[in-house]
């Protein structure tokens, strides 16, 4: 089965960009920071512990796409 990523990123307030990235596999997904060494597994709603993670670890709240 092929798995596919994507990924989170948010900057903080000094302009940093932070990446989550979110890899399916299966009916799990793997989330890994690239900022620091996080990993975690999630089944539900990745996209939303990626931006907690974000937030929480890094102060990373602006959302470079909106
Ligand atoms: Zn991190």
């Amino acid at each position: 089965m092929a798995s596919t990523t994507s990924k989170v990123s948010r900057r903080d307030e000094d302009g940093r960009e932070h990446v989550v990235h979110v890899t399916k596999s299966g009916p799990r997904r793997e989330l890994a920071c690239d900022t620091c060494d996080w990993r975690q597994g999630a089944q539900f709603l990745p996209w939303l512990k990626a931006q907690e993670h974000l937030a929480e670890a890094h102060r990373a709240t602006i959302d470079p796409t909106a």
